[in-house]
């Protein structure tokens, strides 16, 4: 099976699905309904976030491993620097070349518990992601992916260090990059053309995250950083109580989103799930019409996939 970065090298769009590590029995069963039906779609890739800490991460270990031993799917598996020496890092990092995964996505990662306290690296760790980069990069022939920021990230204290930092870890090796969720195609299109104006060409996937539910608002705002669009928000806000209704208008907004994004050349899409949403199924029936989407109708989760990332 080819890497993600010989499929982006190649031309060719990349269409992905990401899922977390389910914290019970119930919940594993719900993701691997949804793998099972998203794997007829083939989509590029399937992605597994990584926890914040203990066994959550000893899930997406597995749930990384299952997808490449019993699926037909190709694995994307994210990494973070928090918490581990370097000497776990390479092991784990060996258990995912064991199962045949070439793809991983190199992250920092943010402080557990608190996603916005301070930073504090594991004293044989990394501090940053370029690190993690390049470590994966002198262990094998793999498939690297880093994280990119449409509305610039929370920690960057302005655009030319951001800028910087994120070239910095395209020099050190990454392949592509995904962004953070965002509602605003301008944004991405801005960070596409200042990362181009820095001289460097490494595609940027945007993450498509549908809001369908008014609850689910003041939450990306307070997980993300993302600037909600007015409209968006009073529109959800009139269908508050009205699922169907919500459901609608979330997938309306992400689907125009998605095409436009497309127009203007981007090289993919990312959706997030949350493991059960029809939401993005939707928006890729839309985008891609002669796919038939069989997922079933599932209740909207009400959380990101960053209040996730809290017990990742
Ligand atoms: P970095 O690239 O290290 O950047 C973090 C900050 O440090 C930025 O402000 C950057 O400008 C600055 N910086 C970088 N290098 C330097 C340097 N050399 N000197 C000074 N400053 C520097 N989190 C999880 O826990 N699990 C996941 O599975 C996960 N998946 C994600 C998937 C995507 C697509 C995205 C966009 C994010 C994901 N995250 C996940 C969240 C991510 O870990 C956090 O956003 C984290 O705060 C930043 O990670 P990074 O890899 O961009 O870090």
């Amino acid at each position: 099976m080819r890497t993600l970065r010989e499929v982006l090298a190649a031309g060719e769009r990349s269409y992905s699905f990401e899922f977390f590590p389910p914290r019970t029995e119930a919940g594993e069963r719900t993701l691997w309904d949804a793998i099972r039906r998203i794997e007829v779609l083939h989509p590029t890739f399937v992605s597994v976030t990584y926890g914040a800490g203990g066994s959550s991460r000893d899930r997406t270990v597995a749930v990384t491993e299952r997808i490449a031993a019993e699926t037909t799917l190709r694995p994307v598996a994210h990494l973070t620097a928090v918490g581990h020496s370097v000497a776990e890092l390479r092991n784990i990092i060996g258990r995912y070349a064991d199962a045949g995964v070439r793809d991983v996505l190199a992250l920092r990662g943010d402080p557990p518990g608190d996603p916005g306290g301070p930073w504090t690296p594991h004293p044989q760790g990394f501090t940053h992601a370029h690190q993690l980069v390049s470590l994966v990069k002198e262990m094998g022939d793999f498939s690297v992916g880093v994280a990119a920021f449409p509305e610039m990230h929370p920690r960057s204290p302005d655009w030319d260090s951001d800028i910087r930092h994120f070239v910095a870890k395209c020099r050190a090796g990454a392949d592509y990059a995904i962004t953070q969720m965002f509602f605003h195609v301008e944004d991405y299109l801005r960070l596409r053309d200042r990362v181009v104006a820095a001289g460097c060409d490494t595609p940027i996937i945007p993450e498509i995250m549908p809001a369908t539910d008014a609850r689910q608002i003041a939450r990306f705002a307070e997980l993300s950083g993302a600037a909600f669009p007015e409209d968006l928000a009073r529109r959800l806000e009139a269908a508050r109580g009205n699922p169907a209704a919500g459901h609608r208008i979330g997938v309306d907004h992400a689907t125009a989103m998605a095409e436009r994004l497309l127009a203007e050349g981007a090289p993919g899409l990312h959706y997030i799930t949350l493991n059960r949403s029809t939401a993005t199924l939707d928006i890729h029936h839309n985008i891609h019409g002669s796919i038939q989407s069989n997922i079933q109708s599932t209740q909207t989760p009400r959380s990101t996939r960053h209040a996730l990332a809290a017990h990742r």
